[in-house]
């Protein structure tokens, strides 16, 4: 899935720096087409809707930590 790969490129690229409304966008845009991402989505609802609410938002280190752990366990992009 080409999309998927993509999707999960950008997740783990704005764990780096702060989410944007247009990515936000982006990421709801995708689960609400996308099925497989939706195990990865669940524990970033509530990340999605704060930003929704705020605009833009920088998540905090350690959260970012463990989001990081957590989809390169579920992710495995190839090539890393
Ligand atoms: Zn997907």
């Amino acid at each position: 899935m080409k999309e998927c790969e993509h999707f999960k490129k950008l997740l783990c690229d704005y764990l780096d720096g702060e989410l944007s409304k247009e990515q936000c966008a982006e990421f709801e845009k995708h689960i609400d087409n996308c099925t497989n991402c939706d195990e990865i989505i669940n524990n970033l609802k509530d990340i999605i809707d704060e930003c929704k609410n705020q605009g833009t938002l920088t998540i905090p280190e350690h959260m970012k930590m463990s989001l990081k752990t957590y989809i390169k366990e579920k992710i495995r992009i190839k090539g890393e």
